[in-house]
C-alpha cells in the first residue's frame, strides 16, 4: 500500500510499504478514505517530537471502511463505516474507567521511553512517535486499528467524511478546551491560536454558553475565521495582548484562556524568538511557551488556563509567580476523544455544527508533501487539509 512516512526533519515521503496485519484479536483493518494533516503532525514535521524513526508513517486523524476484524471484535463488521480517536485505549484500566483514554495504562508498549522524559506514560497515539507507542498512522491507504472494540465509531452514510473525519481528534480537542473552561453565561473566553483546534475551541466555546469569544492569531484569513464563527479578534503583531485583553474586559481579563498554539508558538519581538529558539536548539528547553506565558499573565484572578496546544518537554520562564498568587487554575491533556464521539456526532446530526467549515484543501495522498509544506507555511489560505488515499 502507498503511505505518508516521516523521512527526517521537514521531510515526508509517500511511499510502497507493506500492507497492516491483524496481531491481535482486539485489532481491526481499516481501508482509509480520509485522513487529515493536524498542527500536532507539524510539530513532528519539524522534528520537535523524539523518538521519530525514518519510515514511521504519519497521520492520526483519520476513517473509512472496516475491511478485517480481530475474532474479540464483535462491535464492527466488515463494511461498517468508522472514525477512529487518535488515542489508542484499552477501555479497562483505571485511566479508561474514568474516561481518561489519552492516558491508557494499556496502550502504549513503548512506555518505558516516554517514563524517561515523563516520567509516567501516556497513552499510544498512532503514527506520533515510538514514544507514543510506534504506531503506524493513517495517511494512508490501510491502517491497522488495536483495541478496535473500544475505539471507532460508526457513522452512516448520509453524512459526508467531511462532516465526521475531524470527530477523530480536532472537534473533540477543541470541545475539550472549552470545556475544562467550565464556563459560566456572561463569560469571556480568549482563544491563542486562530488554527482549526482554535477555531472548534472557540465554536465549542459559543455552544456552551460564552458571552464572548476573542480569538488571538496574526493571520488575517484565520482571524477572518474566527470572526465569522463570532469570535472578536487581535492580531498579536499589531497589539500588545495581554494589554488588549485588559482593555476589553474593563481591566479583569478573560474568565478563561485557551492556548491553542503549543509548543511551536511565534513571538512577534525577534530577540525575545531568538532567546527560545536559541535555547531550543541547544535542547535546554523543548518547546517555545509564548501563547503559555501570555495565557497566564493575561488570565483574570481565579481563572482558569486550559492548555490543548501540544507540549513535548521543559519550557523555560514560566510564569509561576502570576500563576500562583493570582490563584489561577490549569487544566490539560491530548484529548480523550472516546468521551466525547458520539455525543458530537449527535450535535453534528442535529445540525449545531457543520465541522467541515474548517477544510480548505482536498489533496491526493500522493500530494502529502506539498500539503505539509503549504499547511506549514500557511501558503495559499490553508487551514486544514484533508488526503483522499
Ligand atoms: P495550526 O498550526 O493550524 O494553528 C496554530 C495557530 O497558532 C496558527 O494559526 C499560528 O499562527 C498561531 N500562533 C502561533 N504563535 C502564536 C502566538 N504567539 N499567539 C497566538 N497565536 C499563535 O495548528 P492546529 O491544527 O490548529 O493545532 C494547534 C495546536 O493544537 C497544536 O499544538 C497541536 O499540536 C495541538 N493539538 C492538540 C490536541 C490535543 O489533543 N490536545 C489535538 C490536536 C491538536
Ligand atoms: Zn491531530
Ligand atoms: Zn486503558
Amino acid at each position: 500500500m502507498k503511505a505518508n512516512c516521516w523521512m527526517g526533519r521537514n521531510t515526508v515521503e509517500v511511499r510502497e510499504v507493506p500492507d497492516p496485519k491483524i496481531l491481535n484479536a482486539r485489532d481491526a483493518i481499516i481501508r482509509i478514505t480520509s485522513a487529515a494533516i493536524c498542527g500536532s503532525d507539524l510539530h513532528l514535521y519539524d522534528g520537535f517530537i523524539p523518538t521519530m524513526e525514518k519510515g514511521d508513517i504519519l497521520g492520526h486523524e483519520f476513517m473509512g471502511e472496516v475491511v478485517e476484524v480481530g475474532r474479540e471484535v464483535s462491535n464492527l463488521r466488515v463494511g461498517d463505516r468508522v472514525v477512529v480517536p487518535f488515542p489508542i485505549a484499552c477501555g479497562n484500566c483505571l485511566a479508561c474507567a474514568h474516561g481518561m483514554y489519552s492516558v491508557c495504562e494499556n496502550s502504549n508498549p513503548n512506555a518505558a521511553l516516554a517514563e524517561k522524559i515523563m516520567g509516567h506514560a501516556p497513552a499510544g497515539i498512532f503514527g506520533y512517535s515510538h514514544m507514543l507507542g510506534g504506531f503506524p498512522g493513517g495517511q494512508a491507504q490501510y491502517a491497522r486499528v488495536p483495541f478496535a472494540d473500544v475505539g471507532p465509531i460508526k457513522v452512516q452514510d448520509d453524512l459526508p467524511d467531511e462532516q465526521v473525519l475531524f470527530l477523530s481528534d480536532i472537534f473533540p480537542t477543541g470541545w475539550m478546551g472549552a470545556e475544562m473552561c467550565d464556563i459560566k453565561p456572561g463569560d469571556v473566553i480568549a482563544v491563542w491560536g486562530g488554527g482549526p483546534v482554535g477555531q472548534f475551541a472557540i465554536a465549542s466555546a459559543f455552544l456552551m454558553g460564552a458571552e464572548r469569544v476573542i480569538c488571538i492569531d496574526r493571520f488575517p484569513y484565520r482571524l477572518q475565521i474566527a470572526a465569522r464563527a463570532g469570535a472578536e479578534t487581535l492580531d498579536y503583531e499589531e497589539v500588545d495582548i495581554p494589554d488588549a485583553l485588559r482593555d476589553m474586559t474593563a481591566g479583569r481579563g478573560p474568565d478563561a484562556c485557551i492556548d491553542a498554539v503549543g509548543m511551536e508558538a511565534h513571538y512577534p519581538i525577534p530577540a525575545v524568538q531568538a532567546y527560545d529558539r536559541a535555547k531550543q536548539a541547544t535542547r535546554m528547553e523543548t518547546d517555545r511557551p509564548y501563547a503559555l506565558r501570555e495565557a497566564i499573565l493575561a488570565c483574570r484572578n481565579g481563572g482558569i488556563v486550559s492548555v490543548i496546544g501540544v507540549y513535548a518537554g521543559l519550557v523555560d520562564k514560566f510564569p509561576m509567580g502570576s500563576f500562583m498568587n493570582r490563584a489561577l487554575t490549569m487544566k490539560t491533556g491530548q484529548c480523550h476523544v472516546q468521551r466525547y464521539m458520539e455525543p458530537l456526532l449527535g450535535r453534528i446530526r442535529n445540525g449545531d455544527i457543520d465541522p467541515s467549515f474548517v477544510i480548505t484543501h482536498e489533496l491526493r495522498l500522493e500530494d502529502a508533501p506539498r500539503g505539509y509544506e503549504m499547511f506549514k507555511h500557511k501558503e495559499d489560505g490553508c487551514n486544514k487539509i484533508v488526503l483522499k488515499p
